[in-house]
C-alpha cells in the first residue's frame, strides 16, 4: 500500500510543491506550524528516516538544504528550522520550518488551516528560488 507521500509524488493528491529533482521533492505542509513549512521527501518510500543507507541518507540532507535556502530568500525568518518526527506519515521526511523564535517549531499548537491562494503563493515564491 503507497503511503500519503507517495500518492502525492505519483501526482495522485495534489500538493503545493516548492521543489523537486529525480530522487526527491518538496512541498508545503498541509497543517503548518510557521508560514512556509515544507515537508522533503525521498520518492522512494521508506518509512523510516535512519532506514535510508548513507548515501540515500546524505543525498536527501543536501537536497533538503536546497530547499532551506530558498525558504532563507523567500520567507522573512531568523532560521530554518529542522525535525524529524514520522509518527503520522510512514513515509521519510524532514520539516523545515521558517522560524524566528523557539516556539515557532511547536508542533502540539493550533494550526489553524491556511487559505489556497496564500499556500499557493508562498509554494510559488520558494520555488522561485530554488537552484
Ligand atoms: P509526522 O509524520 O512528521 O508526525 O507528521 C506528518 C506531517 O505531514 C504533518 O505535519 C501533517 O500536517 C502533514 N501531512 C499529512 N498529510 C498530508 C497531506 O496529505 N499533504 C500535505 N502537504 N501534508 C500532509
Amino acid at each position: 500500500m503507497s503511503s500519503i507521500f507517495s500518492k502525492i509524488i505519483a501526482g495522485e493528491i495534489p500538493c503545493y510543491k516548492v521543489a523537486e529533482d529525480d530522487k526527491h521533492i518538496a512541498f508545503l505542509d498541509i497543517n503548518p506550524v510557521a508560514p512556509g513549512h515544507t515537508l522533503v521527501v525521498p520518492k522512494r518510500e521508506v518509512s523510516y528516516i535512519f532506514d535510508m543507507d548513507d548515501q540515500e541518507l546524505a543525498e536527501f540532507n543536501v537536497f533538503a538544504k536546497r530547499v532551506a535556502k530558498a525558504l532563507e530568500k523567500a520567507i522573512p525568518c531568523k532560521r530554518i528550522g529542522m525535525t524529524v518526527i514520522g509518527l503520522e506519515v510512514p513515509h521519510a521526511h524532514i520539516h523545515l520550518i521558517p522560524i524566528n523564535v523557539e516556539a515557532d517549531m511547536a508542533f502540539n499548537k493550533e494550526r489553524p488551516e491556511v487559505d489556497k491562494t496564500l499556500m499557493q503563493a508562498i509554494a510559488t515564491s520558494v520555488a522561485k528560488e530554488f537552484v
